[in-house]
């Protein structure tokens, strides 16, 4: 069965209709790019399978568990579900390494294998050197490979991306997409990434889903979606 299963989602903000029934799934190792105008609910749809809001109506199925729904939520963190966000939200005075190691920390793991796990995504993801360093001694783009393998460490089920690149120069930009489009592929991560620059999402994804005033305008490869009239 898919990884993932969104089920008629329901939001409302008062009287406002954010999501009016989305219906997808996303496959084990599967990645899908979430297009659309600002406002069509990308954020949205993001933060209920994050667990950061709760839905009006319909479900969100993990792994045959239901995390979300009217009746139910599973907390933020015992989904099995990490984020990286625009902003990359990094602690500020921990330093790259313990930045990395957060998440194993949290969760009790022995040093011996935090240190191993740091030592492999730091190769990963090109940070060398860079262990000791604070978050503002770093370049952006350093910044935001921190994060991902901040949220790569505790090996989750789903990697949520919510507009990851979209702070960095149009140089970085390109770079990052095939690095993040290859590491994750590497991985087999399943992958739920929002953006609003098409050619993020053709870079990166399987699937794209295309949503317009919180429906679902197209879902279907790069070249189905963009073959249609
Ligand atoms: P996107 O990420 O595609 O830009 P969002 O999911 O952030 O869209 O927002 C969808 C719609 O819901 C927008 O019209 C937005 O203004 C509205 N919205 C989002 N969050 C809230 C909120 N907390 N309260 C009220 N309206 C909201
Ligand atoms: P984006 O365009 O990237 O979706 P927004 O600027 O629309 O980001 O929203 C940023 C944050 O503010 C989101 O967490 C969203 O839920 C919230 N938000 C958006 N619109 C509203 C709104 N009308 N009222 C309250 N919160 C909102």
């Amino acid at each position: 069965r898919p990884l993932l299963e969104i089920r008629d989602l329901m939001k409302r903000y008062g009287s406002f209709q954010a999501l009016s029934g989305v219906s997808f799934d996303l496959q084990e190792g599967e990645i899908i790019s979430v297009l659309g105008p600002s406002g069509c609910g990308k954020s949205t749809l993001l933060q209920l399978v994050a667990g950061l809001t709760q839905p009006d109506g319909g479900e969100i199925v993990l792994s045959g568990e239901t995390i979300a729904s009217p009746q139910k939520m599973v907390l933020p963190e015992k989904r099995g579900v990490n984020m990286v966000f625009q902003d990359y939200a990094l602690w500020p005075h921990m330093t790259v390494y313990e930045n990395i190691a957060y998440g194993l920390r949290q969760k009790r793991t022995a040093r011996n294998i935090i240190q191993e796990r740091v030592r492999e995504l730091v190769q990963m993801l090109h940070l060398e050197g860079l262990e000791k360093r604070l978050p503002p001694q770093l370049s952006g783009g350093q910044q935001q490979r921190v994060a991902i393998a901040r949220a790569l460490a505790t090996r989750p089920r789903l990697m949520l991306l919510d507009e990851p690149l979209s702070n960095l120069d149009m140089r970085l930009r390109l770079e990052m997409r095939t690095e993040m489009a290859y590491l994750f592929r590497q991985l087999g991560m399943s992958v739920f990434h929002v953006t609003h620059d098409p050619d993020e999402a053709f870079a990166m994804a399987d699937r794209l889903l295309i949503l317009r005033n919180g429906r679902i305008d197209q879902i279907g490869t790069p070249q189905e979606c963009y073959s249609k009239p």
